[in-house]
């Protein structure tokens, strides 16, 4: 849940960074780009895709986490480049907290690398953890990589911010991971009937080969 970003707000200063529902708080040396771009994003899933709790709460926090760090990646901030890319906190006084590339090695807990997978927790559990599935999904949908049995051809960055941000106008509040996995693959499919950054229908299949590898064509 986005209220739940930080710690608890009465402590003072605040150690970490949260969106309220109506604004964004900081605690100190938190203000890094990525980090200001995850709880802007708190901000705009609220108005668009409204996710709420559960699984809905871990989509929140992913989707938080891939436009935080396209926010980054797209401005050039070292902190978002060569080994820090997939790096989520990468100098802010925190620290790294996640690793979309690989989430078994998020500063904040280790988290699952994909639906049902190691670290994997229910729909009650700490929403940053299973977010890690959303991140690995968006590192190889925009770099490409081999993973659990499936190879995919990155899309680049462009294509995949617009694909990601057509998905987060797909999702409803109560979507599921397996909601996830069907509107990445009819996302893509809508940017390539309009050619949306130059998406391509063969760039479908990368994204259903993503889709597959991360698992997120199964339950829940
Ligand atoms: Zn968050």
């Amino acid at each position: 849940m986005p209220e739940s970003d930080g710690v608890r707000r009465t402590q003072c200063p605040w150690a970490n960074a949260f969106w309220d529902g109506e604004q964004m708080a900081f605690g100190e040396g938190v203000t890094t780009l990525d980090i200001t771009g995850h709880e802007l994003t708190h901000g705009v899933t609220q108005h668009t895709s409204g996710l709420g709790d559960g699984y809905a709460g871990a989509l929140n926090e992913g989707l938080s986490d891939v436009f935080g760090k396209f926010i980054a990646i797209k401005a050039g901030d070292p902190n978002a480049t060569g080994a820090n890319r997939w790096l989520l906190g990468v100098g802010s006084s925190i620290g790294q907290v996640r690793d979309m590339k690989n989430p078994a090695n998020s500063g904040e807990g280790p988290g699952p690398d994909r639906v049902n997978g190691r670290y994997w927790l229910g729909a009650n559990g700490d929403p940053h953890i299973n977010a890690g599935v959303v991140g690995k999904a968006d590192y190889l949908i925009t770099d490409g990589d081999t993973f659990n049995g499936q190879t995919v051809r990155g899309l680049g960055e462009n294509k995949s911010i617009a694909l990601w941000w057509k998905v987060e106008n797909l999702l409803r509040p109560t979507s599921t991971f397996k909601d996830l996995g069907v509107a990445l693959n009819s996302a893509c499919t809508a940017n390539a009937r309009t050619g949306v950054a130059g998406t391509t229908t063969a760039d479908c299949t990368q994204v259903a080969n993503a889709v597959k590898a991360t698992q997120l064509n199964l339950a829940p």
